[in-house]
């Protein structure tokens, strides 16, 4: 599901150097993993909780807006 938030930009932080890459939590969404752009390290991404505050964050916002239709 397309989300307001899928062009915000997090900092990932690479697990071996500490580099941050950043990337959108829209790509976030799509992506089980990436590379780190200094040092070339794979690692997995977990983004079950981001997912869910996401989601959390995208039913407020409806409901922010339904509220305010009604006033
Ligand atoms: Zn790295």
């Amino acid at each position: 599901m397309k989300s307001i938030l899928d062009d915000e930009e997090l900092n990932i932080p690479c697990p071996r150097c500490s580099k941050e890459t950043k990337k959108k939590i829209g790509w976030l969404k799509r992506n089980r993993e990436m590379t780190c752009s200094a040092c070339g390290e794979t690692f997995g991404l977990d983004t079950k909780e981001l997912r869910r505050e996401i989601a959390r964050v995208d039913r407020a916002i409806r409901d922010l807006e339904n509220t305010l239709k009604r006033l």
